[in-house]
């Protein structure tokens, strides 16, 4: 496996297994396509799916077992121009990336619901309130504060309702004021 991939957190992703496996592409001679680094199978019913292969070399030696793809010969191992990374990169973001952030839930007069907000992120075990970031910011609302709480930047999309230019930051004077009240 070359270097570059090891490092790319949806190919990690794609290494964990328990993924939907996009279908080959075929290229002009009718061969399929396969991807640097790839050790799954992804021929459709095929009863090894789940198997993840120790390398790419046993993967393409399983696939000639499959009658219904061709596959063609293995190109000579070399170094990966930064195109070709870009390309493999891309295509295991694409298919194995972090699921998009949820929109942020607003009630029905348009304000951030927080019992629906703190639903969410009961589901990622996130029940301490505030968090650091409200905390520290006086007058931020935590997990409702755009732009400040931690928990609602991490957990959704918060750039999809909310302007970042709407939100600037408040100088440190706020946090010493704190600081002075305890
Ligand atoms: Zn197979
Ligand atoms: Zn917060």
């Amino acid at each position: 496996m070359s270097a570059f991939l090891g490092h790319l957190p949806s190919f990690q992703r794609y290494l964990e297994g328990d993924n939907t496996l996009p279908n080959y592409d075929v290229d002009a001679n009718g061969n399929i396509v396969l991807m640097a680094g790839e050790v799954f199978c992804r021929v459709p019913g095929c009863t090894s799916s789940n198997f993840k292969f120790s390398n790419t070399g046993n993967l393409r030696n399983h696939l000639k077992t499959h009658a219904s793809v061709s596959l063609a010969p293995a190109k000579k191992a070399g170094r990966y121009t930064n195109e070709s990374k870009m390309t493999i990169a891309a295509w295991y973001n694409q298919h194995f990336g972090p699921p998009a952030k949820p929109r942020i839930p607003f009630t029905v007069r348009g304000e951030i619901s927080v019992k629906e907000v703190k639903k969410h992120l009961a589901t990622k075990h996130v029940v301490t309130f505030p968090c650091g970031a409200c905390a520290s910011k006086q007058g931020a609302k935590c997990p409702i504060t755009p732009y400040t709480c931690a928990y609602l930047t991490r957990y959704f999309d918060v750039a999809a309702d909310f302007d970042k230019d709407d939100y600037p930051e408040l100088d440190d004077i706020d946090v010493v004021a704190i600081e002075d009240d305890e």
